[in-house]
């Protein structure tokens, strides 16, 4: 902020705009405390002096490469140092050892060849431009070094690039640490192929992103003492099931169905598959084609990487048919029976499609009918038939093809999982996290509910580890400083995770509770919330509630909770599948220990994501974190366009602005002493006096009278504290 201190007519300053979030001018007058700035975009603005920051004058316009090197770190500073970069197509700035990457969206095929991965092999951290490749050997060579396992966590909204990321950084640790294997397949050959399946599988386009994955995704690399790989495990997150069966337009249902559809002539026979436009599951969307991707040459891709991860051809087959079978369920479509309540397929192309369906799935066809049609009813005495109505036989079908599409999900990575192998004996190893970033819509549901929990753990994690790393510098150096309190989300966790009476927990109660609805629960909610300061009622709604995150308020609709809460298998489904003479699908749907009848019983999705996420944190705990945030420099995912506000909502949410705000507490800015004689050294020439230049450094500081400096003889770095930075410029410019 500026102060009447550090500014005058004729300072060059940033003043706050509604369009683009800060513009620049020149002070043309100040009256008490309002300024007048005449802006470099021709306007004239008047702004109270709190919403007018100091700009410097002499910043580079091709800014810096690391933000704790502004002469300023506030938010104009290092939103113009990130905007000024990305123009020359430097899309990687660090803040500190935090990696920003903002998206190009245009390749730069320069920035990840061989080349590029042999120049930051050992490289010093920071001596080369910032770049993925960095961060995954400063983590490899911490890990080898060290001996401590290490974690580098890329997050960012949809389309910010982080799937791109991790890609790359698995590329990079696949190249340091792969070995030429002495036969079949190489371990990380397998871990980079299973990118492509998991996408094939797990990925749509939405429209945040064309490639957009709909499951948070953890690889865990082990190596062996002498830093190889020997071992990868890939934990995946909550995919998203209702897209199966649910595509608004413009985006498009998981990339295999086309790829599928697209494929060569003779598996379209055998799965007797046309045209995507005839499947109810993919025209609910007028988009089937993606601009540059070729379905037919995906599909091929996408086998020869099951090949490499150890797919047989026999599994691959199964697959497809199963995928193929997906598309014909969901063009059953039903009629009235004839008795009241009932149902059946509804005319001669319905029963071709369940007839299709069930020899794909290779399955009794009138176990389906009846599946999909009727439940059967267990009392003490006796088993009643009751029949299903249209609707209630649609929502069966539907239930149908997402628990088939979500165990064949599972299927294919503990498949992965077990083909690459796991190391019992590594000694450390790298987890690479790409999942979810903060998500709020206009309506948002059980999945941003559970996505957003991610993210505050995971900000947990990052408040306590910036702080900490932040602490050690000073301690390290030797400077004094006091601790600063920061915005703690401990509170919100609690809220959510609180067991018993936690907002999981009471949606937990309501699953299992007769009669419960989402109007009850929402109920409960508010009545055990009544006075807490991070959940709210919306004045003009009976069932939402709103969080107050840390990123900002998201208003939850619970109308699909307890639904979208419970995770079980209709029994009739169950009983269907388990006894398909393809062991392919039986085997999806193994029968339990317990009386599969009783299958259906209530598990909790909530519950099992907030474990997930727990043993996910106890990894995490126990590396060395390292921090990527991508940003999406706009919403057209067109390359050249960098929105101000669009930009700064997504740094505040990440957490680098936090990050900015608790270095700027301490002492930010960190010179080297003779980069600080020769930027300042105009200010007092008498004591450029040949002595050395610390003591010139002390005795220029001195001189013009300034305190908050840490500097000690034994480090090469003068450290100060903001309003020294901006006194210092303020001096400068009144000189010149
Ligand atoms: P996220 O996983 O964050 O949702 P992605 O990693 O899928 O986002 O990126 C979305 C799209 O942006 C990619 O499909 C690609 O077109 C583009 N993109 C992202 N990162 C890069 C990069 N480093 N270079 C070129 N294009 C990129
Ligand atoms: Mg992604």
């Amino acid at each position: 902020m500026a102060t009447l201190a550090n500014i005058a007519v004729g300072s060059q300053v940033w003043v706050a705009d509604p369009v683009d979030a800060w513009i620049d001018g020149e002070v043309l007058t100040i009256d008490g405390d309002e300024v007048k700035v005449n802006c470099t975009s021709g306007k004239t603005v008047t702004a109270k002096v709190t919403n007018v920051y100091p700009k410097d004058a002499e910043a580079s316009p091709c800014g810096v490469d690391d933000m704790t090197k502004l002469a300023y770190l506030h938010e104009p500073g290092v939103l113009q140092n990130l905007h000024s970069r990305y123009d020359m197509n430097e899309i990687y700035t660090y803040t500190g050892s935090i990696l920003i990457a903002v998206n190009p969206f245009r390749r730069l095929p320069h920035l990840y060849n061989a080349h590029m991965m042999e120049q930051y092999k050992g490289a010093v951290f920071g001596e080369l431009s910032p770049h993925v490749f960095a961060v995954a050997d400063a983590a490899y060579r911490l890990m080898i070094n060290e001996s401590v396992s290490q974690s580098i966590l890329v997050s960012g909204e949809s389309g910010a690039g982080k799937t791109e990321s991790t890609k790359m950084l698995m590329r990079y640790l696949a190249y340091m640490g792969g070995k030429v294997a002495a036969e079949g397949r190489s371990i990380e050959q397998k871990v980079l192929e299973s990118n492509p399946v998991l996408e094939a599988f797990g990925n749509a386009k939405t429209v945040r992103n064309n490639n957009s994955s709909r499951f948070g995704k953890f690889v865990e690399l082990q190596f062996d003492q002498r830093g190889k790989i020997s071992g990868a495990a890939i934990r995946t997150y909550l995919l998203e099931r209702s897209r199966v069966c649910q595509v608004s337009d413009p985006e498009r249902n998981y990339h295999c169905f086309y790829m599928l559809c697209a494929g060569p002539q003779e598996d379209i026979e055998r799965y007797k598959l046309s045209n995507p436009r005839t499947f109810h599951y993919l025209n609910q969307s007028n988009c089937y084609e993606l601009e540059g991707v070729d379905d037919s040459k995906e599909y091929f891709e996408t086998r020869r990487a099951m090949d490499v991860v150890g797919i047989s051809t026999e599994e691959q087959e199964a697959i497809f048919r199963v995928v193929a079978a997906i598309l014909h369920l969901g063009n059953i479509e039903f009629a009235e029976g004839t008795e009241i309540d009932s149902s059946l397929p509804k005319d001669e192309k319905s029963w071709f499609h369940l007839r299709t369906a069930a020899d794909l799935l290779m399955c009794d066809k009138t176990a389906l009918e009846n599946s999909l049609c009727q439940r059967i009813i267990v009392t003490r005495d006796e088993n009643i038939t009751k029949t299903l109505n249209p609707e209630a036989a649609v929502q069966s079908r539907d239930a149908l093809a997402k628990v088939i599409y979500s165990r064949l999900f599972d299927w294919l990575v503990n498949n992965i999982n077990t083909s690459i192998g796991q190391d019992p004996h590594s000694k450390f190893l790298i987890g690479v996290l790409d999942i979810y970033g903060f998500e709020s819509f206009k309506t948002n549901s059980f999945e941003q509910f559970c996505i957003n929990l991610t993210n505050e753990k995971l900000q947990q994690h990052f408040n306590q580890h910036v702080f900490k790393m932040e602490q050690e510098e000073y301690t390290k150096e030797e400077i004094n400083w006091s601790y600063i309190d920061f915005v703690d989300n401990k509170d919100i966790l609690e809220l959510i995770e609180k067991k018993p009476g936690g907002i999981i927990a009471l949606l937990d109660e309501a699953c299992v509770l007769p009669r419960s609805t989402h109007e009850t629960f929402a109920q409960k909610l508010y009545q055990t919330y009544k006075n807490h300061k991070r959940i709210s009622k919306p004045k003009l709604s009976r069932t939402d509630f709103t969080i107050h995150h840390y990123a900002g308020d998201v208003t939850y609709q619970t109308d699909l909770f307890l639904d979208k809460n419970k995770d079980y298998v209709i029994a009739e489904h169950q009983s269907l599948l388990s006894v398909s003479k393809c062991s392919f699908v039986s085997g999806l749907f193994p029968i339990l220990a317990e009386d599969s009848a009783k299958s259906s019983k209530f598990s909790s999705i909530g519950t099992r994501f907030k474990q997930q996420l727990q043993s996910l944190l106890e990894t995490l705990s126990a590396t060395e974190p390292h921090y990527i945030r991508c940003v999406k420099p706009n919403n057209l995912l067109k390359p050249a366009i960098f929105e101000n506000n669009n930009v700064l909502q997504q740094l505040r949410c990440g957490g680098v602005l936090e990050a900015i705000r608790i270095s700027c507490a301490g002492y930010p800015t960190r010179r080297t002493f003779d980069e600080f004689i020769d930027r300042f050294g105009i200010l007092a020439p008498n004591v450029l006096d040949g002595s050395d230049e610390v003591t010139v450094s002390k005795n220029l500081l001195e001189k013009i009278g300034l305190e908050g400096y840490q500097n000690d003889e034994s480090y090469d770095n003068l450290a100060y504290c903001l309003s020294n930075t901006t006194a210092l410029l303020s001096l400068l410019h009144k000189s010149l």
